[in-house]
């Protein structure tokens, strides 16, 4: 493993390319100054973290985090591989909890990510189905761990259906697990418009909000490689600004509960899912220097889900983000 002092190193003279952030000389300590535990200033109104394994356990997630530097986290929540999971374990749930008051997370930091598995959507009665049934297990599991928020990707009609006949299986999905779970907000995450998927768009993301009956229990994730490969140009000068202008006009800002903080491998509108690591992609540094300077962004998590490479993890990257933020 490469030891501290040379991963540091790698952010000033690799990672950054010269002029786009003069003032980021990023160290290790970085993201301890700008973070929860700075010293003689309040802490930073933004909660950057990343999305966690749950490997071991799942209050590893809230250590994990913790460890790194992390404001805000994502995890699953369980395997993704298999619709069937042994129910939560009762002691695992006592454990997070504890985790998550010792480390100081607030559940509204936590956004827990919904399964792969599921396509509240699908055309096909079974796997609609099974999907509704995973929705309420997953709701019930937030609830257990004390959390607010569910983030969901809204689904894909696969071809079959028209997009209002998906949105509208989505909402009554959404709607079937709100009856069975109370209180936690599904958090319906933007797509990249790959395919048949559902939600690229703002205004199909809309049609879902409005169709929810219980619009105090929906919102929002904006993913930002999401957004760029369905052809929102956040790499834009005001691109940040202007796509927060357009989804409050199109959606509204009070939906709005999360970012997931993504660069993109693919260009602009290539409706290409794949993440790259911070201001590496084709979206770049100034779009995230803006997002971590954005006011309208206070308070919410932000949330990486980059692939990350040798001396630029997600410690590296959240400490550089923090270090972005321009003080006032
Ligand atoms: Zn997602
Ligand atoms: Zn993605």
């Amino acid at each position: 493993m490469a030891p501290l002092k040379r991963r540091a190193k790698r952010i000033k003279t690799e990672d950054l390319k010269e002029g786009e952030n003069s003032a980021a000389t990023v160290d290790p300590d970085a993201r301890r100054r700008a973070g929860p535990t700075e010293r003689g200033s309040p802490p930073s109104t933004k909660h950057i973290g990343a999305h966690l394994s749950i490997q071991g356990g799942i209050w590893k997630a809230v250590e994990r985090c913790s460890a790194m530097g992390g404001r805000s986290l994502a995890l699953f929540l369980g395997s993704q591989r298999s619709w069937k999971r042994p129910a939560l374990d009762p002691s695992a749930a006592a454990q997070f909890k504890e985790r998550c008051a010792q480390q100081g997370f607030d559940p509204a930091h936590i956004l827990p990510h919904g399964s792969y598995l599921m396509n509240c959507g699908s055309p096909k009665d079974d796997v609609f189905e099974k999907s509704q049934a995973m929705l309420v297990d997953e709701l019930g599991r937030c609830r257990a761990l004390g959390l607010s928020l569910y983030n969901l990707h809204p689904g894909s009609s696969l071809g079959s259906i028209s997009t209002a006949q998906c949105i509208q299986k989505i909402a009554g999905a959404i709607d079937h697990a709100h009856r069975q779970v109370p209180a936690v907000v599904t958090v319906l995450e933007n797509m990249c418009g790959q395919g048949s998927t559902v939600g690229g768009e703002f205004s199909e993301l809309k049609s879902i909000v409005e169709q929810v009956r219980d619009q105090s229990r929906v919102g929002v994730c904006l993913d930002t490689c999401h957004a760029f490969a369905a052809g929102y140009d956040l790499a834009a000068d005001g691109g940040v600004s202007a796509m927060l202008d357009q989804f409050d006009t199109e959606v509204g800002l009070h939906y709005l509960r999360a970012i997931h903080l993504n660069d993109s491998k693919g260009p602009l509108g290539c409706h290409l899912d794949r993440h790259e690591d911070i201001g590496k992609g084709q979206i770049g540094m100034s779009a995230f220097r803006d997002i971590v300077n954005e006011p309208r962004l206070d308070h919410i998590p932000l949330i990486l889900e980059t692939p990350g490479r040798p001396g630029f993890e997600y410690a590296e990257q959240i400490a550089l983000l923090y270090s972005l933020i321009e003080r006032k």
